[in-house]
């Protein structure tokens, strides 16, 4: 072989080292497993086109999605479960923005349902769980016949017992806990799991018996966690939005694009003139607000903002600020709120 063909081999097989290298590292690093979504805290804008899904059945033989770990211990937790005499099977698991989108869409113009019936029953597109592929679904098999009504399964407390004494081994929690609807804004759902890929923190979940919400507002030094961080400023942003604009708003809705690493602060050029205490985190965000009256819409949505007759939200916000630690208080606060830095 000549050196040519010698160092082309060497490139060739540098470049597929290199190629295997970032293959592993977006394996892990593509999306966060402690994500949260909820009515107020939109799913991540780069969650659909990176998250793995794998097709199986559910208990109708009909085609499901699930995240790929997720089911792989789904399956695991079910042959737990089936030792102690409980058969579980899957009921529904991921649903695309555009999937929830179409439903919305389809039932608003429906005669029969219209949009009081959507706005009351469905979920906003983007704000449910179940576009994370990480929630699923689940529903019970007993002698020989499903048991799938939200009311059977509420009422068979034993057998739910079972299950949730179980989930934290595979990295599962309980989401929607009885009388917690405040927090998660559900009422209790025996049957609705996620899957959360890290055994310890569902064990200190459901061994608290607390909601993932009051978890992530649990941590103290937010700066290392994402979701952590994530959770608290939509939290500070919600009270320093609504005490800004008092009774003109009636809801306001998060999506946190950003949360700025101590090497970014540092970094960042238009972040110069700001001094970063120790728990101190910059962030960018987009969110909605929804105005208490219509004819409050002009006198809110100011210069940003695009008003949606057929929701009554003003969308399409999106601001920077920094999250500030109060050493004396002990508290955060919304600082530096504007629409740059
Ligand atoms: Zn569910």
């Amino acid at each position: 072989m000549n050196k040519k063909g010698l160092l082309l081999i060497i490139v060739l097989f540098v470049t597929l080292l290199f190629i295997a290298g970032c293959e592993t590292l977006s394996l892990n690093t593509k999306y966060d497993y402690l994500v949260l979504v909820n009515k107020y805290s939109k799913l991540p804008n780069d969650w659909e086109p990176n998250v793995r899904l794998v097709t199986t059945k559910n208990a109708w033989k009909e085609d499901i999605q699930v995240e790929e770990k997720a089911y792989e211990k789904y399956k695991e937790l079910k042959e737990a479960l089936k030792e102690e005499g409980v058969t579980i099977e899957l009921d529904s698991a991921y649903r695309s923005v555009e999937e929830q989108q179409n439903l919305w869409d389809e039932w608003s113009k429906d005669p029969e349902k219209g949009i009081e019936y959507v706005k009351k029953y469905v979920a906003v597109p983007g704000y449910s769980e179940h576009h994370t592929g990480l929630a699923i679904d689940i529903c019970l098999k007993k002698d020989g016949k499903l048991v799938y009504d939200n009311d059977d399964m509420i009422a068979d407390r034993e057998t739910f017992a079972k299950i949730h004494k179980k989930l934290a081994d595979y990295g599962f929690i309980l989401r929607y806990l009885e009388g917690r609807d405040e927090i998660t804004g559900y009422a209790y759902e025996p049957w609705h799991l996620r899957y959360i890929d890290n055994v310890e923190i569902a064990k200190e979940i459901m061994k608290k018996d607390i909601t993932f919400e009051e978890y992530l507002d649990s941590i103290k030094d937010v700066k290392g966690t994402e979701s952590a961080a994530k959770y608290q400023i939509m939290k500070y942003m919600k009270s320093y939005l609504e005490e800004s604009y008092g009774d003109k708003i009636t809801d306001s809705r998060y999506n946190v694009t950003k949360v700025y690493t101590v090497e970014e602060e540092k970094k960042d050029p238009t972040l110069k003139n700001i001094k970063f205490g120790e728990k101190d985190i910059a962030f960018t965000i987009e969110y909605d607000l929804k105005p208490a009256k219509e004819e409050l819409v002009n006198d809110i949505a100011a210069t940003a903002g695009v008003y949606d007759s057929d929701t009554g939200w003003i969308k399409n916000y999106s601001g920077v600020g920094v999250l500030r630690y109060d050493k004396k208080k002990k508290n955060y606060y919304i600082d530096n709120f504007g629409t740059s830095f």
